[in-house]
């Protein structure tokens, strides 16, 4: 062991981190030591409190504080329209754009058989729930163009399209292999504006 026991652990917890390598961790554990004990405790707290104070929105699945969501509950979102995306990152994206009026509904993640998430591990069934309880006539598909997002795109707009929606799926102005939430606003504004009808 090169580093005490609770350093050791931190570096580690760190490390489980998406996209921190060893060497990013190490670098981030001891930033943390160097800093005042006052500002470790924030960040500490800020870590708990996210985690501890925010659920799925019990409608659109979307990450929130309150139950339904602040757009779930707005009057002047449009309801007969849904968006359907992989991430609550992806409504964060959209919303930015300030090109969508509509409702959203978050699948968190998308079909992939090498990481073994097929459709029921997405919230598709709730999604199907939400149709047949009437009141939406468009489902946009907007699921990352990638593999596994125009994989999610084609199985829903098969089954989307036994329940009599409209089911569109955003225009390809984002890079192939791009994600949403990386796009910038006005390709994301570009690519809702020439959604098409699948
Ligand atoms: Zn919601």
């Amino acid at each position: 062991m090169i580093y005490p026991g609770p350093v050791a652990r931190l570096i580690e917890e760190l490390g489980r981190l998406p996209g921190v390598g060893p060497k990013t961790a190490q670098r981030l554990a001891f930033h943390i030591l160097a800093t005042d004990i006052h500002e470790v405790q924030r960040l500490a707290e800020a870590l708990l409190a996210a985690k501890a104070q925010t659920v799925n929105c019990s409608v659109c699945h979307n990450i929130t504080d309150v139950d339904p969501c602040r757009l779930c509950r707005n009057p002047e979102r449009d309801r007969q329209l849904v968006c359907v995306v992989e991430s609550p990152k992806d409504v964060a994206a959209l919303e930015r754009s300030h090109e969508y009026r509509g409702l959203y509904h978050v699948l968190h993640g998308a079909w992939s058989p090498i990481a073994g998430v097929g459709p029921e591990q997405l919230r598709i069934k709730e999604l199907v729930d939400r149709l047949k309880a009437g009141g939406i006539v468009e489902v946009i598909l907007a699921t990352n163009p990638d593999l596994e997002g125009e994989a999610t795109a084609m199985y829903l707009s098969r089954l989307l399209r036994t329940l009599g929606v409209k089911v569109t799926r955003i225009a390809h102005g984002l890079p192939v292999g791009g994600e949403l939430d990386y796009a910038a606003d006005d390709t994301i504004a570009r690519a809702l504006q020439g959604r098409r009808e699948m």
